[in-house]
């Protein structure tokens, strides 16, 4: 297992025993306005963590990994108390509507705000090496694929790990779906699939708009659950370092997607790293980068409030 480092001390550490060339995870980019939380987890720690690398003389570069989860989806209809009890009634980000109508759909045109956001507040500052991934161009890579295979198919085993997690469920209503294809003709996912074992394809009928499609398993677009997305993308990315926050909810959401990559590849090597950053609970009301990053040297706790 990878270590944990805390704060702005473990932010020292860390780049203090460093020796190799880092892939740093950010997380997920949200579908939504970043508030002072998702500022400080997305964009102060890389940019501090990246000025104690380069201030420390080592010679050792970091990539900041971002993922933009177009195949993950809002509209959905939780069904039980565990949210792993779910279907989805609509369509995926990247074919819902862009909320101010001036990009291709919604997931690129909060990938375009966080990339111009950042150019801007960071203009003054030493570059970074940023790199910004969609979940959908991740179907050609075989790990990715084979999460997906189990998320399509044996749903049971994942929502198993979720009840040890998340706590049992009360009485489903019904069967809980954690991936399926989006339908090519009216892009929602709502319809009926079948998993042909033996040629690893897909069949599906949309019940919205009656279109039937066959294809293999790498030549559709899916919508998967936010974590199952989220763990298939990793195993990709592959990170040394995953940077994450300290609240109950969330530190649930990364044990069951170690969890889930660990039970697909049994001989995945020492794990990640770990930087813990504290939980920033409050609207961004008029605070510089530079000033987030000063804050941001002196938290010690899991929470931290702005004044
Ligand atoms: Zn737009
Ligand atoms: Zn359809």
């Amino acid at each position: 297992m990878g270590q944990s480092y805390y704060y702005y001390e473990g932010v020292k550490t860390f780049t203090s025993n460093l020796e190799k060339n880092q892939v740093v995870y950010g997380g997920v980019l949200p579908m939504a306005k970043m508030a002072t939380g998702d500022w400080v987890r997305l964009v102060i720690f890389p940019l501090i963590l990246d000025q104690e690398l380069k201030s420390s003389g080592r010679s050792v570069k970091a990539k900041y990994v971002f993922l933009v989860p177009d195949w993950d989806t809002d509209e959905i209809q939780i069904l039980g108390s565990n949210r792993f009890y779910l279907k989805p009634h609509g369509r995926v980000y990247k074919y819902q509507l862009d909320p101010e109508g001036c990009h291709e759909n919604r997931s690129s045109h909060w990938e375009s705000i966080f990339l111009e956001d950042v150019t801007v507040a960071t203009q003054d500052l030493d570059k970074i090496d940023i790199e910004i991934i969609r979940a959908s161009s991740l179907l050609s890579e075989s790990s990715f694929v084979n999460m997906l295979r189990t998320a399509l198919n044996e749903p049971e085993s994942i929502i198993e790990l979720a009840e040890k997690i998340f706590g049992p469920n009360d009485s489903p209503r019904e069967p809980s779906r954690l991936a399926g294809p989006v339908c090519r003709q009216c892009k929602y996912s709502v319809g009926e699939m079948e998993y042909i074992k033996d040629w690893d394809r897909i069949q599906y009928s949309c019940s919205r708009c009656g279109n039937v499609q066959e294809a293999d398993i790498s030549e559709q677009e899916y919508w998967v659950q936010s974590e199952v997305l989220e763990s298939a993308a990793l195993s990709v990315i592959d990170p040394t370092l995953k940077i994450i926050r300290e609240n109950d909810e969330y530190l649930n959401r990364e044990s069951l997607i170690e969890s889930f990559i660990d039970s697909n590849n049994k001989d995945r090597r020492d794990g990640f790293d770990k930087m813990v950053v504290p939980f920033v609970d409050s609207e961004r009301g008029g605070h510089s980068i530079k000033e987030l990053m000063e804050f941001a040297r002196e938290w010690d706790e899991p929470h931290a409030e702005l004044a």
